[in-house]
């Protein structure tokens, strides 16, 4: 379990440090934060949450939201992490759904809660800042007053541990139910793929409330006993001062974090201390890849996954980054991967397995999968059909068994007849240098059904449409039929809090355009 993991780690580290919270300039070691998540621990208990309830959390990144994640692993509360980018009705959307028992918010976010708050009179509300509001009660003050002493509460493996709402960009987000043995092997493959040791100095700076970081990063350190810098949100520049002051080796980051990293003065920091990056969540081009190499001075491991297997699904060592760059490398340990038929939706029908090298949607099973949607029964059976998790994804399976994702099944082009992965298109107009960001969609069209059509975000305004063009031609890599009819020259494009370009705003934004 998350919280046996927990505890033996502050049995063997007891004086280590174990968190640093930036915001709050608050420093623990093992067995003080072991002494704060048991406080939390009792404290919930108090407020009558018991085995099975659930307490969600609506923060940054914070020390209290990792506490929280020891806290109600011990007592088998189920953790139910909140994305902070969303607006009020969302949020209630998920209270609605998931009924918690406490939530745990902070000021900047209390805009959206007091919006929503009188419609939950069976949930308590904890304010973890200064100067709790009226409705809420003061996290501190509840914390401060109760015991440190362990509970006794039994909790199993095969027990729930999380309830974590994916965003999906159509329909209502759906809450995908982890138990804590899934996290528990989700972490030992992180630590073997990511070689995390007890001397490592993490940074968290992506959100926590989302499973890449979570897993991925903050629960395979603490696992091994390495200590966790926590950045409140993401700045590139606070990023940097933090690796040099805090000696960071190694931290997790969106690949659009990465791209942020590589437009700051990296010559003014002493990054020497880095050893490795990790990045996944959304797609990278390889030319960024290659940038990262070449101005920080460290590879990057690829994890590609989804929030319903844990996440991880396949790693791409450190290694492999130059024979397959591009891939997202080889299924984890006690992973399967299969390239199947999309199905359009016809249940009764067994999947076809494609041979290698074809595309199809992306299929696998693993001992991290979710046990399905919460209160969901029938998205529950499509997306686990036949015990296999339908991804949504596009991609093939080269004959050395390396995964090559091509796109979203939503996102694939169909311009006269040909399917085009925007990807492909994305990756070589992020080789010119004067492209800082590129999101490609199909365009509605007369002619051709659908019309590439790119946003493009550039470094410097002089660059020209010819120019791109030009720069798709010579690439040698897109036929005449992916290279995009379109561009539309943008300052920005619309991202989720996990750094996933949200393409549907685009479409409509395209929609209201013509
Ligand atoms: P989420 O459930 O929020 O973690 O989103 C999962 C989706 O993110 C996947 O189905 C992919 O479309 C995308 N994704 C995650 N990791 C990668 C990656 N390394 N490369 C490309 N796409 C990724
Ligand atoms: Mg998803």
């Amino acid at each position: 379990t998350i919280g046996r993991i927990f505890d033996l780690t502050v049995k063997k580290f007891p004086h280590k440090e174990a968190v640093y919270d930036v915001r709050k300039n608050r420093r623990m070691t093992y067995s003080q934060w072991d002494r704060e998540v048991n406080r939390l621990a009792n404290a919930l208990i108090q407020e009558g949450v018991r085995k099975g309830d659930l307490v969600s959390t609506f923060l940054f990144n914070t020390e209290e939201l990792a506490t929280a994640f020891f806290a109600c692993a011990r007592i088998g509360a189920v953790f139910n992490p909140i994305n902070f980018r969303l607006m009020a009705e969302e949020v209630a959307y998920i209270l609605a759904d998931a009924s918690p028992k406490v939530v745990l918010f902070e000021q900047a976010l209390e805009p959206v809660v007091s919006a929503i708050q009188t419609r939950f009179s069976q949930t308590a509300f904890w304010f973890i800042d200064d100067g709790a509001p009226e409705y809420a009660a003061s996290y501190h003050d509840k914390v401060k007053e109760a015991a440190d002493s362990p509970v006794d509460v039994e909790v199993k493996e095969s027990d729930l541990y999380a309830i974590m709402y994916t965003s999906g960009t159509t329909g209502r987000p759906k809450g995908v139910m982890h138990l804590h043995r899934d996290m528990a092997e989700q972490s030992l493959i992180v630590i073997s793929s990511t070689r995390l040791h007890s001397n490592d100095i993490g940074l968290v700076t992506a959100p926590m409330f989302h499973c890449a970081e979570l897993h991925c990063a903050l629960l395979p350190r603490v696992h091994v006993g390495a200590k966790n810098v926590i950045l409140h949100q993401f700045n590139p520049g606070k990023v940097l001062e933090l690796i040099q002051a805090e000696h960071i080796s190694k931290f997790f980051a969106a690949p659009t974090m990465w791209n942020m990293l590589l437009q700051e003065n990296l010559q003014d920091y002493d990054l020497t201390s880095l050893k490795l990056g990790l990045y996944g969540a959304a797609p990278m081009a390889p030319a960024l890849v290659r940038a990262c190499k070449e101005q920080l001075g460290i590879s990057l491991v690829q994890a590609y996954g989804m929030t319903e297997m844990g996440p991880a699904i396949t790693f791409l060592s450190e290694e492999d980054q130059l024979t397959k760059a591009g891939s997202a490398g080889q299924a984890c340990l006690n992973h399967e991967i299969r390239i199947v038929k999309a199905r359009e939706d016809a249940p009764s029908e067994p999947d076809e397995i494609l041979p290698p090298g074809e595309n199809g949607e992306i299929i696998v099973k693993g001992p991290c999968m979710m046990t399905g949607y919460y209160n969901r029964e029938e998205a529950t059976e499509k997306a686990l059909y036949k015990g296999w998790y339908h991804s949504g994804d596009i991609g093939y399976l080269d004959k050395d068994g390396y995964l090559w994702v091509k796109d979203r099944v939503d996102d694939m082009i169909i311009s006269g007849g040909e399917n085009i992965y925007p990807r492909e298109v994305e990756d070589v107009l992020y080789e010119h240098e004067g492209v800082f960001d590129v999101a490609v969609i199909g365009q509605p069209d007369d002619t051709w059904g659908e019309a590439v059509t790119a946003f493009v975000v550039l470094k410097s305004p002089s660059v020209t449409e010819e120019e791109l063009e030009a720069h798709c031609k010579n690439s040698d890599r897109l036929a005449n039929y992916k290279r995009p009819r379109h561009y539309i020259f943008v300052k920005e494009l619309p991202r989720n809090a996990s750094g996933k370009i949200q393409k549907f705003i685009l479409r409509k934004r395209m929609g209201e355009l013509s």
